[in-house]
């Protein structure tokens, strides 16, 4: 079905340069894709609450630039993960009945728990100072967040960020589908995260991170160091839920 899953794919230098090259216009396309629908909405909850929502276009042009740099980080590692495929180092799978159905729905669970841990703690190290001017002050540069945040980052924290997949393809077996519904999921939550608008209630907000949690984040930065789920923050006692 996916001929990049095929060994002859690779022996063609020509085929596997078109598909690095629109890989990285399909990683960013779905930022973008995923961000601008998802403004439309928010503009449209606006108009309704006769609100305004955030709008700062230089900001927005610097977000947009730094993501497609993230783009092609993301590209360059999604490519070592299929090389890492080709040549048998990792433990995904393509055929459903190869582990268990409920195997089959739990190991994404698995995986976004084990990138909230590695999130989490990753996050922590990048605010260390001398990490934070190098790597994460990209990132901070939006004190207000917009949706289009959600990918702005320095190439060297997208690396780090995205780092977790070739390593954890290679322990944890997972569907090739469920890996992409995980890419869909982590993207839609970062893209509401930095949204400026808080759509979960509150039941849902003791676990899951919303816009109220990273706004916060992104204005004072020792508290709230999650990326999808409150856990870490409420152990590490460093969740702070202040307006
Ligand atoms: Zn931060
Ligand atoms: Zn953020």
């Amino acid at each position: 079905m996916f001929y990049f899953l095929e060994a002859e794919f690779w022996n063609s230098p020509t085929l596997v340069a078109m598909f690095v090259v629109s890989l990285v216009a399909v990683i960013f396309a779905r930022y973008l894709v995923v961000s601008i629908m998802y403004k439309v909405v928010l503009n449209l909850i606006a108009r309704t609450l006769r609100n305004s929502f955030r709008k700062n276009s230089h900001q927005i042009k610097s977000e947009i630039k730094w993501a497609f740099l993230s783009s092609i980080v993301f590209t360059v590692l999604c490519t070592i993960s299929l090389l890492l495929y080709q040549y048998n180092f990792t433990a995904i799978y393509t055929q459903v009945d190869e582990y268990s159905s409920m195997y089959f729905v739990l190991s994404p669970v698995l995986i976004l728990g084990l990138y909230e841990t590695y999130y989490y703690w990753l996050h922590r190290w990048m605010h260390a100072p001398r990490i934070f001017k190098i790597v994460h002050k990209v990132h901070h540069e939006s004190l207000k967040p917009t949706v289009f945040t959600a990918f702005s980052f320095h190439p060297l924290e997208a690396f780090l960020q995205f780092l977790f997949f070739p390593l954890i393809i290679i322990i944890i077996p997972i569907h090739l589908s469920m890996l992409g519904f995980v890419f869909a999921l982590l993207t839609v939550c970062a893209v509401i995260n930095h949204g400026g608008f808080e759509i979960y209630s509150a039941g849902i907000r003791k676990h899951v991170i919303g816009a109220a949690h990273h706004d916060r984040h992104h204005r004072d930065f020792r508290k709230n160091f999650g990326l999808t789920f409150t856990w870490w923050d409420k152990l590490m006692n460093t969740e702070s839920l202040k307006e």
